[in-house]
């Protein structure tokens, strides 16, 4: 079956269209839409479609769909045959749902859709920059931080995203740890005493088999030194409905458990992935969100901060804001360094503290991560340092000494010179640029008359205007 109409100026359009236009003798430009629905699953039942064992059957990973989403000419289906060969694609019909069709930049689409530019991985980046696989001590298990691991349990996932950094799992097909692998971590856990902390990942851990999971994590509850237990999952982003409650019910019974997960765009926060974090959440497990920083995709103060509030809004928290690592293949993903600090920037101090993640870089050579943040800290004596706040003030603090609190020492200052400087060589405390809204704010509250009091005190340079 196949839908088709002429879409005219004005007309609502629905969600996941794909368009088509044809140009006639006279040139005038008819653009005609069909949804994906109704181009792939005709038959789909909405019970159907809000089953994930549907959805993960019915995933697009065949060249030939591609071939047909993406209307490829015969030389772009060989360019793209080549592609997949080594970094295959599958993506769920509810998460290609949300793609506008109609945008090649869509958001949505870049992070599931392949694209050539993947294949500078003749070219650039690393298969394992983090080197992983340096770092583990039995089969996909990675110890590298003193008191935590990380267990890779599957190299299947709902969705590929396009800029994964296990990128280099993908051509070994989708198969998951069996029990023996299982046991192997386990047994590792168990002789280690210092981890406290295991994370569950992958792929995807909630795609695999239930009982093996709930299995693991079981025994790894068991094992009196480790307190906590984590799992790092997209299935909430991009197959919600796999959140049923007898998932959840199981992942209870394994608490203390906290879940990550990775939304990266305001869009991908439908009623379906908020209902599907709001049923983990009232199982009495915690939800974050850790996001990587993708070019074209969020790498916008605007856009982050969608993000982030909407998040706090269902609750989920702000946990990471990711650099995207050097990966092979996810090159043209990667924006410069300052692009988180930029967004940081622009959230601390105007927005609260519980939609702010931390950006961090994930250390090449298996560093591990590393929080990057803009400077506040300017400079430093042994006594005291000189911060800045989100809106320019920069204050002296002074640095309590081992053997007591350090006093200020008393200085006369000239009473004319200001900047930096002064806090220093003058018996002042705080630079305040003018004309912040906060002061502004303050000045509405008749606080105005307290701070020239202070002003003449302590900042003989401070001009009000
Ligand atoms: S769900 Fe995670 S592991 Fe799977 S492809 Fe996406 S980023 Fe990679």
């Amino acid at each position: 079956m196949e839908t088709s109409q002429i879409l005219k100026e004005g007309d609502e359009e629905p969600p996941s269209q794909l368009l088509e236009w044809s140009c006639s003798d006279n040139g005038v430009v008819t653009l005609k839409k069909e949804t994906i629905f109704n181009r792939f699953w005709p038959d789909a039942t909405s019970k159907q479609w809000n089953d994930w064992r549907w959805q993960m059957a019915n995933r697009l990973r065949s060249l030939q769909a591609l071939s047909s989403l993406l209307n490829l000419k015969p030389y772009q289906v060989s360019a793209f045959k080549k592609l997949l060969e080594v970094f295959h694609y599958s993506a769920t019909p509810y998460y290609l749902s949300l793609i506008d069709w109609s945008d090649p930049e869509d958001p949505i689409r870049k992070q599931a859709i392949p694209d050539l530019q993947e294949a500078s991985f003749e070219v650039v980046g690393d298969i394992d920059p983090l080197e992983e696989e340096e770092d583990m001590p039995v089969p996909n298990l990675v110890h590298r931080y003193p008191n935590r691991v990380l267990a890779i349990v599957t190299n299947t996932c709902a969705m590929y995203c396009r800029h994964c950094t296990r990128k280099r799992i993908w051509h070994e097909g989708e198969s998951a740890s069996s029990r023996k692998d299982l046991e192997a971590m386990v047994a590792y856990v168990r002789s280690t005493p210092k981890v406290r902390e295991v994370v569950i990942s992958g792929g995807d851990p909630l795609t695999s088999n239930m009982d093996n999971l709930d299995w693991f994590l079981g025994e790894l509850g068991k094992i009196s030194h480790v307190d906590v237990l984590r799992i790092g999952t997209r299935v909430p982003v991009v197959l919600p409905m796999r959140i049923t409650d007898d998932l959840t019910k199981m992942l209870a019974s394994h608490r203390p458990l906290w879940l990550n997960t990775q939304f990266n765009h305001p869009r991908e926060i439908t009623p379906e992935a908020q209902e599907a974090c709001d049923k983990i959440i009232r199982a009495g497990i915690p939800v974050s969100n850790q996001s990587v920083l993708l070019k074209g995709i969020n790498d916008s103060v605007e856009i982050m901060k969608e993000l982030n509030h909407s998040l706090q809004k269902i609750m989920v928290r702000p946990y990471y804001l990711f650099q995207c690592d050097p990966v092979r293949g996810v090159e043209h993903f990667r924006t410069s360094i300052w692009k988180g600090i930029e967004i940081i920037e622009m959230f601390r101090g105007y927005t609260g503290g519980l939609s702010i993640p931390t950006f961090v870089v994930d250390a090449p050579g298996g560093g591990g991560k590393i929080p990057l943040q803009p400077f506040y800290l300017l400079s430093a004596t042994d006594k005291e340092v000189l911060l800045r706040n989100y809106e320019g003030m920069i204050v002296k603090y002074y640095n309590p000494q081992e053997n007591g609190a350090s006093k200020p020492k008393k200085t006369n200052g000239n009473g004319k010179s200001g900047g930096k400087a002064a806090l220093f060589k003058e018996n002042a405390k705080i630079v305040i640029p003018q004309n912040t809204p906060r002061f502004a704010r303050r000045r509405k509250k008749n606080l105005q008359r307290c701070l020239d009091t202070h002003n003449q005190q302590a900042f003989p340079f401070w001009k009000d205007n």
